[in-house]
């Protein structure tokens, strides 16, 4: 008999999410995490809008909310900006969190929900017998061990290596990637009840965000598509000059950086095997526009632990049965991420005027909601021309 039935890879919101649901119907799950403190270091601007919580079972608690802001400022490359006042932005602006507690709470409701969690170990290989995978050989303080399995989940984020150990292709091209850098700034003199995002060529194919923690601390950061930087690390500069030069941030003192990378391909073809299955980051199911991923890994992650769980039941852990993953989670995502994927790949090679008549654009027609399917929306109505090629989407 299998040691588990699930083996979880990674201990972010996607690893977290899919051992509860895997744990509440009933299956054994072990969820490994390589770093000694979930949550932390944190890699994230930590952004998300409320509405999906309640869908997927999350009570956010007090600590892992930073801020409740009330709107958002989207600035043109011309210093115009389009406001997302409380009442339009209503709920999908939402919060800042704190993801040190954040991830911590959604690990704490794995563990609740019966999902045994080891911290300091990591995954180091999977087991096979043939193409179906086995189990994982782990590395837990200087020892390796192996453990079996029904299914391997790879939840170990944007740099996952289950899944090249799978055999499944989440290879990304330098367009496909957004190379970010961050700041935690404090002693700064900005509204702290507001999120801001700035467009055009000081991100070039990305954008900088400022997202407030407390009343003079924010995360101050910029993500630039690879292919738009000669060297990597030059996305600091960017972000650098930036600062420097706006009045309500350039004193500020940084108490944390944050570097790190997203996806912003199309959906991948696959993301599971027999014994095996991907989630969260690992799955590139990050939404190419706006680089978040909190919220899709959550929401893949319970279909994910829901689908385990009946696998589990039926004691079938093929590829065949893990089928009901693949159809789940495109049902719910795929669209939006095809959508927002050709929508970025549009945005990509906007001029900065091009972005100042979006910017105008949108405070002529307005648009009804915070997210990036109005807003969309909202451009077709004057710039039908900047949406053509995914038209059929909106
Ligand atoms: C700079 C930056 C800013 C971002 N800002 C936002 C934002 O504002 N809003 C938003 O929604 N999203 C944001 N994101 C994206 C968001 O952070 C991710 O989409 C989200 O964390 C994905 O969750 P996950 O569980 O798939 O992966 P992760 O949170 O990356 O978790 C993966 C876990 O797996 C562990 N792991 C990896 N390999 C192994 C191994 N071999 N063995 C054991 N454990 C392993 C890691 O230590 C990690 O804990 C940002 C990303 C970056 C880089």
């Amino acid at each position: 008999m299998p040691d588990y039935d699930v083996v979880v890879v990674g201990a972010g919101p996607a690893g977290s999410m899919t051992a509860k649901w895997a744990a509440k119907g009933g299956a054994r799950v072990l969820m490994i995490e390589k770093r000694q403190e979930i949550g932390s270091p944190v890699r994230c601007g930590e952004g998300i809008s409320r509405p999906w919580l309640d869908s997927v079972g999350v009570k956010l608690d007090s600590k892992s909310v930073a801020r409740e802001v009330k709107g958002a400022n989207i600035v043109a490359p011309n210093g115009t900006s389009f406001y997302l006042s409380e009442k339009m932005a209503g709920n999908e602006v939402g919060i800042v969190l704190d993801r040190v507690f954040f991830d911590k709470l959604l690990a704490h409701d794995a563990a609740k929900a019966g999902a045994d969690l080891v911290l300091k170990t990591s995954a180091i290989k999977l087991l096979k017998s043939g193409n179906k995978v086995t189990g994982v050989k782990i590395k837990s303080f200087g020892e390796t061990k192996d453990i079996k399995c029904g299914c391997v989940v790879g939840a170990d984020g944007y740099e996952s290596q289950v899944g090249r150990w799978a055999g499944i292709n989440t290879n990304l091209a330098p367009r496909d990637i957004t190379t970010c850098f961050q700041y935690r700034l404090t002693n700064i003199n900005y509204d702290p009840d507001y999120c801001e995002f700035v467009l055009g060529s000081k991100a070039p194919g990305g954008y900088i965000w400022i997202f407030p923690k407390n009343e003079d601390t924010a995360n101050v950061g910029i993500g630039m598509q690879l292919t738009k930087l000669k060297d990597p690390a030059d996305v600091k500069k960017h972000l650098d000059r930036f600062v420097l030069a706006d009045p309500r941030l350039k004193k500020g003192k940084p108490l944390e950086l944050v570097s790190g990378a997203v996806s912003i391909c199309a959906p991948i073809d696959k993301t599971v095997g027999d014994g095996v299955l991907l989630v969260g980051d690992a799955a590139r199911q990050i939404d190419p526009i706006t680089g978040g991923g909190i919220s899709n890994s959550c929401k893949a992650g319970k279909v994910a632990g829901e689908v385990l769980a009946k696998a589990t039941t039926e004691k079938n852990f093929s590829a065949q049965s893990l089928q009901r993953y693949e159809k789940g989670w495109r049902d719910l995502l795929e669209n939006n991420l095809y959508r927002n994927w050709m929508a970025k790949e549009k945005l990509v090679t906007l001029t900065d005027d091009a972005f100042n008549k979006i910017i105008m654009t949108l405070n002529q027609v307005g648009v009804e909601k915070m997210s990036t399917f109005a807003i969309l929306k909202a451009i077709q109505t004057k710039h039908p021309e900047l949406v053509k090629e995914f038209q059929e989407f909106l």
